[in-house]
């Protein structure tokens, strides 16, 4: 039987992302996916937002996404747009790209780090014990390893086997969305009515339309046909444009649920197998990688003695409420898009509120991801904030803090008295970086706030701890964070 100190099932955003972590923290880590390879079919999500490419810049693999996309105010609540130009990152803007190429993109990442990934291979149970998980494939065999993670979509077979409950909403409505061609030309831009959101979209080849059409009535769970889809078309727009040759046809729903549970003993769950909902706002991909960030250097940490396994409830402590509140704003969001007259009127009032500065930069906030704030305790407004992306000058030269966290190893950022800090038990883990910044320090939606004197960087970007002119409290963030101190 093969051994992996990390397996996870799934090869998908979050299984990505996860595999790339842990590889990074150089654990032995493994993805079984079901797909022959990473090919997907269809576009799928159409992109991701500000803290998503934060993160990917964390890593140095920004650039490869930006390449691909398009930057733009993409972020919405009813007919608002919520622009996050004035937001203090290097990136206040969404991404569109496709789902299809983010996973390209990604897989190309992987490859170039030390992942194995079994394709065309299902995970269809487990069972674990004090040591360890033995993973059941579909092709019979089976891989040991020492947790496992369920990166294997809305339908998880972890989460279920896991018997972890997944309370929610069952879902009220349906969509189609497709790749087709036709013979009539489609109209531009989206149409509300009653029943929610339609619209088609010619793709980039000219020759392929995107359609994503509610249906009347909620539809079966069954693989939709082109038929439905025709019939769909009919029912909103009198036409189906002559479609034919569709490369793909799916269904999704507004089912909104979380897993009540992120973490049983040795198993977790992370993206949609953790939670689902309707892709209102486009959180969900979001949602999956930055799962994946949190969740990959506490697993390393973990699986390689550092620290104890009691780290691992963090994740779901900080991941969570995160994706409770993005499950409230996609129902919202969903809610908002079915328009009889009186719905028309709610929009209304929504859409000129969110066009308000204050309630602009709390709901663009919410939706980039650039206000999440883990509950690290009382302290400094940067404590449990996203480190921002300075612009740093070290006795080498300049430097910006992302690029100290391309190797997703700590940091403990000095930007006072040089030499001032001596973390030698923790020096085999966290790096010191000696350092000054003269500029403004500005967090999104909060705004100005205290120079700090020090930071404690989390591996995935995240502040630990906060220094004025007294060290204290950081022994203890240190061992909190990256283990106890090594023996002199
Ligand atoms: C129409 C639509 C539009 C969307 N638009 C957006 C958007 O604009 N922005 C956004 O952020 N999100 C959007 N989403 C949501 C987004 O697609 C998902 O949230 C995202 O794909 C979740 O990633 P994941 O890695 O958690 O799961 P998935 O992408 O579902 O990946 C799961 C992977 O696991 C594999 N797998 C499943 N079961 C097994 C098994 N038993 N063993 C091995 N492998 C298995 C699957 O083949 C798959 O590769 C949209 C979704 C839809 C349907």
């Amino acid at each position: 039987m093969a051994e992996h100190a990390v397996v996870i099932a799934g090869g998908g955003p979050a299984g990505m992302m996860l595999a790339a972590e842990s590889a990074l923290a150089k654990v032995d880590v493994a993805v079984v996916e079901r797909r022959p390879d990473h090919v997907l079919v269809g576009s799928r999500a159409g992109g991701f937002h500000s803290r998503t490419i934060e993160v990917l810049d964390q890593r140095g693999v920004a650039d490869r996404f930006l390449a691909e996309g398009q930057v733009a105010q993409a972020a919405m609540l009813a007919t608002t747009v919520l622009d996050m130009s004035d937001f203090p990152t290097r990136h206040p803007y969404s991404l569109g790209i496709w789902q299809n190429q983010i996973e390209r993109i990604m897989a190309a990442w992987i490859a170039e780090l030390p992942v194995r990934i079994y394709f065309g291979c299902e995970v269809t149970g487990f069972a674990q014990d004090g040591t360890g998980v033995d993973v059941e494939l579909s092709d019979g065999q089976s891989l040991r390893a020492r947790y496992l993670v369920g990166c294997d979509g809305g339908r998880s077979v972890i989460r279920k086997a896991a018997g972890i409950e997944f309370p929610g909403w069952d879902p009220t409505k349906s969509n189609l969305i497709a790749e087709v061609e036709v013979t009539e030309e489609p109209p531009r831009g989206i149409r509300h009515d009653t029943t929610g959101v339609h619209g088609l979209q010619r793709l980039e080849d000219g020759r392929t339309v995107r359609v994503v059409v509610t249906e009347q009535q909620l539809g079966p769970s069954s693989e939709p046909t082109l038929r439905d889809l025709s019939e769909a078309l009919i029912a909103v727009y009198g036409t189906d444009f002559g479609i034919h040759s569709p490369t793909w046809i799916s269904r999704f729903t507004d089912m909104t649920r979380q897993a009540a549970a992120y973490r049983v003993g040795r198993v977790l769950l992370a993206g949609d197998s953790a939670h689902v909902h309707y892709p209102a706002g486009g959180q969900g991909l979001s949602l999956g990688v930055q799962d994946a960030v949190n969740l990959g250097w506490k697993l390393a940490q973990v699986v390689n003695g550092t620290s104890p396994e009691s780290l691992l409830d963090t994740y779901q402590d900080e991941r969570h409420p995160i994706a409770a509140r993005a499950l409230q704003h996609t129902m919202a969001q969903g809610a908002l898009q079915r328009r009889d007259e009186r719905i028309q009127a709610l929009v209304d009032v929504v859409s000129e509120l969110a066009s308000m500065d204050e309630p602009r930069k709390r709901l663009a906030g919410i939706i980039s991801g650039l206000d999440i704030h883990y509950d690290l305790g009382e302290g400094h407004p940067l404590l449990g904030r996203r480190m921002p992306d300075l612009d740093l000058v070290t006795a080498d030269g300049p430097l910006r803090v992302f690029e100290l966290l391309h190797d997703a190893r700590p940091v403990l950022l000095n930007l006072g008295e040089p030499g001032g800090f001596d973390i030698t038990p923790w020096a085999d883990r966290v790096q010191l970086i000696d350092a000054s910044y003269k500029g403004e320090w500005e967090l999104p939606v909060l705004g100005a706030v205290t120079a700090p004197t020090a930071v404690l960087i989390r591996p995935d970007g995240y502040v630990a701890w906060v220094g004025d002119r007294t060290r204290l409290g950081l022994p203890e963030a240190l061992t909190t964070w990256f283990g106890p101190p090594a023996a002199a």
